[in-house]
C-alpha cells in the first residue's frame, strides 16, 4: 500500500490539515520554504521488535511513519529496520536509549531486564483491557507515571498500538487443571510469565520471529502469540493443535512507540505534536484492525484449520488469577517508583471496573 493510502485509510486527511494549519489558515504542508522560513528537515531511524511489514504490528509501525511524513510535508522522514536489520528485537531499548536509532517499537514488557515495573505500561494479568489502557493512560496519570519511569533512560514513551484481549495460546495437549501447566515450557512474556512460573512451568521469551520455528521443533512446549489474526499469519497452528482462550496475561496489550529524548526535544514543536497525534492515531488504529480482522482469522484456524479451540477450565483461571495478584503486588512492594505506578494501576481499574459493570459488561451481558 501507498504512503498516501495508509494516510486516507487512518482517516487522518483533516487532521493534517488540522495539524498544519493551526493558527493560519492559508498554510500548507511543505509551504514554509515558499514563505522564507527553511524548514529543517530530520532524517530518522526506527527499530523494532517486530519481522518487519509483519501483518498488524509491523504495517501499524509502517502507517505511523507514512502519517508522520505527509503531516509533516516530508519534514520528518523516517527509515523503518525490522528486527534483526539494524538491531535484535531485544535491543530496540538499548539502541534508542544510546541513539544508535531516534525511535523504536515494541511493547515495554520486553525490557524487564532494565526496569521490571515497565511491564505495566503494556499490559498485566486480569488487568486493563484495550479501552481501559487508554483511559488510563490519557485521563488516569498512566502516560506522566510512564514517562516519569523512562526518563533515566533519556526515553520519551508513547502509546502506538493495543492488541485488545490476546488468546490464552497454543499447547499440544489439553490444559484441564493447574497441574498441566507444571513442566510446560512455554513462550509467555511479561508478568503473564512469572505467574506460569509460580505454577511450575518455565516461561520463555522469545521475539515474534523465533516463535514458530521454537514450538516447531519442541525447544517450547507452548506458546503465546498475540491474537487468530496474527497467530495464522506465523502458521502456529501447523506446530499445535489446541487454541485456548481467554488471553488472561494479556487483556489489553498496548504497544509503545520509544523516542529518544535528545533527538525529541530537538524537533520544532509541531513535529513533536505530528509524533505524537501520528501515534495516538495508530494506537487507535491497530486495535481496530485487530478487532475486525481476529474474528475472521479464528474462523478459518477451525474450519479450514481444524484448531482444537478451548477455554481455560475455571479452575486454572482461579489459580492463575490468585497467583497473578501475587506476582503485581509483589512487583509493587520492590521500589518506590512501582509502588507508585501500582496504586494509580489499582486504583483505576477498581474505579473503572465499578463503571465497567454496569455500562461495558452489563450491556454485553444483555446483548448476548
Ligand atoms: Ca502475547
Amino acid at each position: 500500500m501507498k504512503r498516501r493510502e495508509f494516510v486516507k485509510q487512518l482517516g487522518a486527511g483533516a487532521l493534517v490539515a488540522g495539524a498544519v494549519t493551526t493558527g493560519c489558515s492559508t498554510q500548507k504542508p511543505g509551504d514554509r520554504e515558499a514563505q522564507g522560513t527553511p524548514a529543517q528537515r530530520f532524517h530518522w531511524k526506527m527499530v523494532t521488535t517486530w519481522p518487519k511489514n509483519f501483518p498488524g504490528m509491523g504495517t501499524a509501525v509502517n502507517k505511523l511513519v507514512a502519517l508522520i511524513d505527509e503531516m509533516s510535508g516530508g519534514r520528518l522522514e523516517i527509515k523503518v529496520y525490522g528486527a534483526g536489520e539494524l538491531v535484535p528485537a531485544f535491543e530496540v531499548f538499548d539502541a534508542v536509549s544510546a541513539g544508535t536509532a531516534e525511535m523504536g517499537h515494541g511493547a515495554a514488557y520486553y525490557w524487564k531486564g532494565k526496569s521490571e515495573v515497565a511491564q505495566f505500561f503494556s499490559t498485566v494479568p486480569f488487568g486493563l483491557t484495550a479501552q481501559e489502557m487508554n483511559a488510563w493512560l490519557y485521563y488516569g496519570g498512566g502516560m506522566e507515571l510512564w514517562r516519569e519511569l523512562y526518563e533515566p533512560f533519556g526515553l520519551v514513551p508513547i502509546a502506538a498500538g493495543n492488541t485488545g484481549v490476546q488468546m490464552g495460546g497454543w499447547f499440544n495437549k489439553e490444559i484441564n487443571s493447574p497441574q498441566d501447566l507444571k513442566g510446560l515450557k512455554m513462550r509467555i512474556p511479561g508478568l503473564g510469565g512469572e505467574v506460569l512460573r509460580r505454577l511450575g512451568g518455565t516461561p520463555v521469551n522469545l521475539p515474534g520471529g523465533e516463535i514458530f520455528t521454537a514450538l516447531q521443533s519442541g525447544t517450547i512446549d507452548a506458546t503465546e502469540w498475540v491474537g487468530p489474526y496474527n497467530d495464522l499469519a506465523f502458521g502456529l497452528y501447523k506446530a499445535a493443535k489446541y487454541y485456548y482462550y481467554p488471553g488472561w496475561h494479556e487483556p489489553g496489550t498496548t504497544l509503545e512507540c520509544i523516542v529518544n529524548r535528545k533527538a525529541f526535544e530537538g524537533l520544532p514543536e509541531d513535529l513533536r505534536a505530528i509524533v505524537e497525534t501520528a501515534c495516538k492515531a495508530v494506537n487507535l488504529d491497530l486495535l481496530s484492525e485487530f478487532t475486525a480482522r481476529n474474528n475472521a482469522a479464528l474462523h478459518q484456524l477451525v474450519t479450514e484449520h481444524k484448531v482444537a479451540l478451548r477455554a481455560f477450565p475455571e479452575t486454572v483461571l482461579k489459580e492463575l488469577r490468585e497467583t497473578a495478584d501475587k506476582v503485581v503486588a509483589e512487583l509493587a512492594g520492590k521500589e518506590p517508583m512501582a509502588q507508585k505506578i501500582f496504586s494509580s494501576f489499582r486504583e483505576f481499574r477498581d474505579q473503572v471496573t465499578a463503571w465497567d459493570n454496569i455500562s461495558e459488561r452489563a450491556y454485553l451481558n444483555t446483548r448476548g
